[in-house]
């Protein structure tokens, strides 16, 4: 089974959530696809870790056989080859490696060339926990083909994978969560948090993944969050306290259902619903 956990915007909780179900959840694999910022690793103090490349491809132009007829730019809709006066000038970054103007062009001056992206790294954690997190390169735009080859990478094999999901509604986030059987949203009780996962829920809900939300630093806001989730059948799967202890062992890097065992029944309670819900679908 595939779980993501995703929020409406960065540090409401996500990553504590995801590691607290990765470090509880027996036979687990917790992968961090916010490849723009990748953390779980961190928390979940990943050791041994093994790399490899990720690379997407560019087009490169035969001048030879270009007549610089211009299909290639009327085709692209990233704006990323530019037929000139002179050449054909290519902007790499922009490339989405769609494989469409070379399918365009009449005279067959294009072929690809490859180049890296960034990185795919695979570890365990000091609990013992598979990890895999992406790295996207400084400068680069799209960090979809990361997350892509992160989920190939992941063999279910009977396994639970527990997705560490980009904020927001991005197409990284999209490509994080397309293929999951459910998603935990985590949100603060605060009318922003509200209004963050208002369209978090909205692009779940066209995606047909089923949802809950995990309320974080419960007790700080107000009620509006309850208010939303009655009037939008929302489940609220548990809420995580607003709590100075939780706070401290969050600074410290620190998994808190690790030093408080009494919140290890909270998140395996939670998966049980999750994993029971989904067989009676
Ligand atoms: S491969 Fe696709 S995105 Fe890249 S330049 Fe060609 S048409 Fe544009
Ligand atoms: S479609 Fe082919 S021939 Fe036409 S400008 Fe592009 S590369 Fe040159």
């Amino acid at each position: 089974m595939k779980i993501a956990v995703l929020s409406g915007k960065g540090g409401t909780g996500k990553t504590t959530v995801t590691s607290n179900f990765a470090v509880n959840i027996k036979h687990s694999i917790g992968i961090d696809s916010d490849v723009e910022e990748p953390n779980l690793h961190i928390f979940m103090d990943m050791k041994n870790s093994a790399s490899e490349p990720v690379y997407t491809l560019y087009p490169s132009i035969d001048k030879e056989l270009c007549n610089l007829c211009g299909k290639c730019g009327d085709f692209c809709n990233y704006h990323a080859i530019l037929p000139a006066k002179n050449q054909v000038i290519i902007f790499r970054e922009s490339c989405h490696d769609c494989g469409g103007c070379k399918l365009v062009c009449p005279n067959g001056a294009i072929t690809y060339k490859k180049r890296e992206i960034g990185k795919i790294f695979k570890g365990r954690s000091k609990y013992n926990t598979e990890l895999h997190y992406g790295l996207l390169n400084i400068g680069e735009m799209s960090g979809v083909k990361i997350i892509d080859q992160l989920k190939k990478y992941s063999d279910l094999d009977g396994k639970t994978i527990f997705i560490d999901s980009p904020p927001g509604t991005s197409c990284a986030t999209v490509a994080a969560v397309e293929d999951v059987d459910y998603a935990v949203i985590v949100s603060e009780p605060t009318p922003f948090g509200v209004s963050d996962m208002k369209m978090v829920v909205e692009m779940l809900r066209e995606m047909k993944i089923p949802l809950g939300l995990i309320i974080n630093k419960a007790g700080l806001g107000d009620e509006e969050i309850y208010h939303y989730c009655e009037d939008e059948n929302i489940e609220i799967l548990g809420e995580i306290p607003f709590d100075k202890k939780i706070a401290e062992l969050y600074a410290d890097g620190k998994i808190f259902s690790d030093s408080l065992p009494e919140y290890q029944d909270f998140f395996s309670d939670i998966y049980k619903k999750i994993a029971e819900g989904r067989r009676s679908l």
